[in-house]
């Protein structure tokens, strides 16, 4: 049998009792973790609560680093076949007002992109086994992680292994059976569903993201995923910029339906279109906040390590690239036999060199709170060749020295 078979890609449903590296969830950060250490030879156990192909509510956004990621593991071609390529992200502020940022960018459903992941990991060689839910971790006398139990319908099973690594996503009930989360709150909330609507098609081509005051704190997206099809969402950020403070809830549907009425092509997709999937929700952890990344014998990476972007909620890429660091890091310490100390250093320095493109979401993410400031940006964009040439470098990560500040961007306009 093949690895290519439907039940190969499903997993298998039997836990082992033992491996080198347990990685729990298979998500984007997960799977490129095991891809990674499987192509170095390491024993690997990939396990899911989900049976794949699974979706994963997520506005399916592509952007740079997503795609070096995917050239990294070998999969750009296979993604890039069925992905819908994409120019521009279209940038609207509260009168209507827009500029363009180009970069490079496509939008492929969860559905079918985690699915190229994880089976990519497989022929490396991991072992996804599911639907198995991480209950608890286990640990040794001295204290340190030594595996994971799981749960399947009424059954549990322990699974002990040299290394662990948590790649479960922004999911709660993972960080808390871990104890590694520091906060409770995630960073944002945000829905999205999948609408039909072929007189769209169109009209909008391109990535459009929506700052509005009846959408502060957060914005609307609309992304086509091609034949017809569009990814339409809003999300907020939870915590005040100001003080760090969890703000109220917000209702997001009723945010929905402030994106339909303040924008046209929100309204005529939202009243006019087909809902091909109901609306769902789901939270973001951003920023590299809101876990510990290390205790001994476990790395935490991914969205459980915050590695989503505050502002724009994308994570992809940086599922990836810090699944893949985690890998390097184990690598290192199984082929130097490294103690937990010297893989925490390594991990932690390689997810450090990272923060200056978190920072600069961070500041840009001040954006959500103050949508007027938004569409200053976009007025000195739109007559700016330089500005709009900076900005589609940061989308792309070609700036990394000198990051492009709220201050920067604010004298750049006053100049
Ligand atoms: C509405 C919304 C829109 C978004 N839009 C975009 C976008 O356009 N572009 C972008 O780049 N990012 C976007 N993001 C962020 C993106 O979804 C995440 O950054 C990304 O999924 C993180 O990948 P991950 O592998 O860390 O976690 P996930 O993709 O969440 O994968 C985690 C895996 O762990 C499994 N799991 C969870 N708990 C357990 C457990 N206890 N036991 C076993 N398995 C478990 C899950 O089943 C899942 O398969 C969006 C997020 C949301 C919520």
């Amino acid at each position: 049998m093949t690895l290519d078979t439907a039940a190969a890609s499903k997993g298998t449903v039997d836990l082992p009792a033992h491996c080198e590296v347990l990685v729990v969830g298979a998500g984007p950060a997960g799977s490129a973790c095991a891809q990674v250490l499987a192509q170095a030879g390491v024993q690997t156990l990939l396990v899911d609560a989900a049976n794949f192909p699974r979706d994963k509510t997520c506005g399916d956004g592509l952007i740079s680093d997503a795609h070096a990621a995917f050239e990294r593991l070998g999969v750009h071609a296979q993604v890039m076949a069925q992905a819908h390529v994409i120019e521009f992200v279209r940038c609207v502020g509260p009168t209507g007002r827009h500029v363009d940022i180009a970069g490079t960018l496509a939008v492929l459903p969860r559905l079918k992109l985690d699915h190229i992941l994880v089976r990519s990991a497989q022929r490396a060689g991991a072992q996804l086994v599911t639907p198995w839910r991480l209950q608890a971790l286990l640990k040794d006398a001295a204290g340190r992680v030594s595996g994971g139990r799981f749960k399947r319908a009424g059954e549990v099973r322990d699974v002990q292994a040299r290394h662990t690594v948590l790649a479960t996503g922004a999911s709660a009930q993972a960080l808390a059976v871990s104890q590694m989360g520091d906060e409770s709150a995630p960073s944002a909330f945000a829905l999205r569903g999948y609408i039909q609507h072929t007189g769209m098609v169109d009209k909008i081509p391109h990535l459009e993201v929506v700052w509005h005051p009846r959408l502060k704190d957060g914005y609307g997206w609309i992304f086509p995923c091609g034949n017809g099809v569009f990814n339409v969402g809003v999300g907020y950020g939870t915590k005040s910029l100001r003080n760090g403070q969890i703000k109220n809830k917000k209702n997001l549907h009723a945010m929905l339906e402030d994106f339909a009425a303040v924008h046209s092509g929100a309204g005529e997709l939202i009243k006019n279109g087909i809902l091909e999937q109901p609306f769902k929700g789901a939270p973001l952890r951003a920023s590299l906040r809101g876990s510990r990344w290390t205790a001994p014998g476990l790395l935490v990476t991914g969205e459980a390590a915050g590695s989503t972007y505050a502002l724009t909620g994308e994570g992809i890429g940086k599922a990836m690239e810090t699944g893949m660091h985690a890998a390097e890091a184990l690598i290192m310490a199984h082929r130097q036999g490294a103690a937990d100390d010297a893989l925490h250093a390594f991990y932690t320095q390689s997810l450090e060199q990272l923060k200056p493109k978190y920072a600069f979401y961070e500041k840009a993410n001040m954006a959500n709170s103050y949508p007027w400031l938004v569409e200053l940006v976009i007025r000195k964009a739109t007559k700016s060749a330089s500005l709009r040439q900076r900005l589609s470098q940061h989308l792309q990560e070609e700036v990394s020295t000198r990051p492009l500040t709220l201050g920067r961007v604010l004298r750049h306009l006053w100049a």
